[in-house]
């Protein structure tokens, strides 16, 4: 085997002993590299609101310098991150585009807030709805009876969709050895209808398809890294401004802002967000993903609150999905 880095042959003397992927001298410098990336992350963080504004106003600027206005778009989900990023890049430029996903499965709190950004607000966004390549249109509820329910997490999920589909018995084995490894306490749940597909499918391909579509090179992202160790991950290794590196072009000029600043932002600026917010929520993402949930305190977890705040849709969830909900053992009631 070979270093997948200086492509040196791998013996039991150069081997990294926790990553037999690489020699020790590659894993040593790149253990080197991130240890600094996270000093930096931490100097971006102790900086003050209005410093943090400056460098993401920098960051954006950044990327229209490389792709130009009319290349670039915020990739907008009407939650409180993405609306502060949008508020930012639109005191520099007020016509910027933003698209914004309706995946079928959002608060109807959330699709009021997107017509008020569109019609009373000034903000220039086009709502991608969910169709695939042949023009088909996906909803929640058809991707769950095609591929499986969102549930737990994406990477359960992933790992349960990949077990399930296994072509070989060798490629069966393996994915049985990861879910082994990594979501022992998942392995219960592997044949019941559960898969990743949900983002893919109402999200991710109908934004890329659009943004194809329109001739845009690169999507502005209101994420923070700060929001799962995947995220912050990635930052060490990439940073904010991901330019003809990867498959996708990103700017995630808010990475290394935490919630508090959020709320300083939206507070000091005066920024409307989603009456959500006010009804006890916390996010505003989809109403009947099942990613966290297990997570939730019981008693409050995001389907129990539904059923408060918004009886119609919670009517709707039980019909359909109520069944599923007793085999993945989430309370729902
Ligand atoms: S957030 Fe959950 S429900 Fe929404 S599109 Fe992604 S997987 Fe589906
Ligand atoms: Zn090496």
């Amino acid at each position: 085997m070979l270093c997948k880095k200086c492509m040196e042959e791998l013996t039991s003397t150069n081997i990294y002993p926790s990553d037999h992927r690489y020699c020790i001298m590659c894993s040593t410098e790149h253990s080197t590299y991130l240890s600094e990336r996270r000093q930096t992350l931490t100097s971006l963080r102790e900086m003050n609101l209005e410093s943090k504004i400056i460098q993401t106003k920098y960051l954006i600027r950044r990327a229209v310098m490389e792709f130009g206005l009319d290349k670039v778009y915020i990739s907008y989900s009407g939650g409180k991150d993405s609306t502060v990023l949008s508020h930012i890049a639109k005191t520099m430029y007020p016509d910027i585009l933003h698209l914004f996903a309706n995946t079928t499965n959002e608060y109807p709190e959330t699709i009021q807030h997107i017509k008020w950004e569109k019609e009373e607000n000034g903000t220039n966004i086009i709502v991608v709805l969910p169709t695939d390549a042949k023009g088909n249109t996906w909803t929640f509820k058809k991707v769950v009876d095609t591929y499986g329910y969102p549930m737990y997490s994406k990477r359960v999920s992933n790992a349960i969709r990949t077990y399930q589909h296994a072509l070989s018995e060798r490629t069966k084995q393996n994915s049985q050895d990861y879910l082994d490894r990594n979501f022992k306490k998942y392995e219960k749940y592997k044949n019941l209808p559960i898969s990743d597909k949900c983002c893919d499918k109402l999200k991710k391909e109908p934004l890329r398809r659009k943004a194809k579509e329109l001739g845009l090179d690169c999507a502005i992202l209101g994420i923070l890294a700060s929001e799962s160790y995947q995220r912050e991950k990635d930052w060490l290794e990439y940073g904010c401004n991901v330019f003809h590196e990867r498959k996708d072009n990103q700017s995630r000029p808010l990475s290394f802002w935490n919630d508090e600043d959020i709320l300083e932002y939206i507070d000091k600026y005066n920024v409307k967000i989603p009456r959500l917010y006010d009804m006890g929520y916390s996010r505003n993402g989809c109403m009947y993903c099942g990613f966290g949930v297990h997570l939730e305190p019981n008693g409050q977890n995001r389907y129990q609150r539904l059923k408060e705040t918004h009886p119609v849709q919670y009517q709707y969830f039980i019909s359909n999905f109520g069944n599923l909900m007793i085999d993945f053992e989430i309370s729902v009631a």
